[in-house]
């Protein structure tokens, strides 16, 4: 469904991407992680269009959507949830899920999206009413993946859902993301420092190393992998 091809990235004249290349099947979860530096949310940003590609094509759905300006490509149902949440903190829950249908015009089909992401958030529907930039940390980032579904996703990229969460908010938050796979089909791309959870989740797993595929696998035997155990998952 998605693929990218020796996809090279710069900022200036420092080389964050030397030519990556991956796979994300249809209907799959495919983790993305590494260290710090190693190109992650650059790989998420290059093919949403937010940083242009020197070389390499990203292709999806069979056509080639490198350097396409990010509204197309929403438009296309391929979405990113950036790190950092980024939910507009002075509207309410409910308006940010609204501002997450602003390419939709189906009413009802709105109505039902609003009501699954409370299904699958049961925390944002008791805060319905309350402006996103007091909600915790979790919360926020529950915000920010149902207000991405509310654009219809076929493909949903989220970078660092974990990042500074509570454990039992982001053990919530990847229960749900499995669930969003599994119930609606969605491809799911994620961007992960926490590899243990992340790899434990997923069915395809890459390891970057300073913007170049050290490893990939089947995520289960990634996990198993004693370079991967040293280097990541803390052994
Ligand atoms: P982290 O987990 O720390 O966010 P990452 O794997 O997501 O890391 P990137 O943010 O993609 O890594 O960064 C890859 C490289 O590109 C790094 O060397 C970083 O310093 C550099 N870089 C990222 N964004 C910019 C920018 N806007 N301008 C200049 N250099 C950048």
């Amino acid at each position: 469904m998605l693929e990218i091809r020796n996809l090279e990235v710069a900022y200036g004249s420092i080389k964050a991407l030397h030519g990556i290349s991956l796979k994300v099947p249809e209907k799959s979860i495919v983790t993305l992680i590494g260290g710090n530096g190693a190109g992650k949310s650059t790989t998420l940003r290059t093919i949403s269009g937010l940083v242009k590609a020197r070389s390499g094509q990203v292709i999806y759905d069979g056509q080639d959507i490198t350097n396409m300006p990010p509204h197309e490509i929403v438009g296309r149902h391929l979405c990113h949830v950036p790190e950092g949440r980024m939910v507009f903190a002075n509207l309410t829950v409910l308006e940010n899920l609204k501002m997450g249908a602003y390419l939709r015009k189906d009413k009802v089909g709105i109505a039902e999206d609003i009501e699954y992401s409370f299904n699958v958030f049961p925390r944002l529907k008791e805060r319905i009413s309350q402006h996103a930039g007091t909600l915790s940390g979790g919360e926020q980032q529950m915000l920010a993946i149902a207000r991405a579904l509310m654009s219809k996703p076929r493909c949903l990229m989220l970078d660092e859902p974990s990042l500074g969460i509570a454990p039992i908010l982001v053990r919530a938050i990847f229960k749900q993301i499995v669930a969003i796979n599994q119930e609606r089909g969605i491809t799911i791309l994620l961007v992960e420092q926490n590899a243990n959870l992340a790899l434990g989740i997923s069915h395809y797993g890459y390891v970057l190393e300073t913007g170049k595929v050290l490893l990939e696998d089947d995520a289960k035997t990634l996990r198993q992998n004693p370079q991967v155990r040293e280097a990541y998952l803390g052994d």
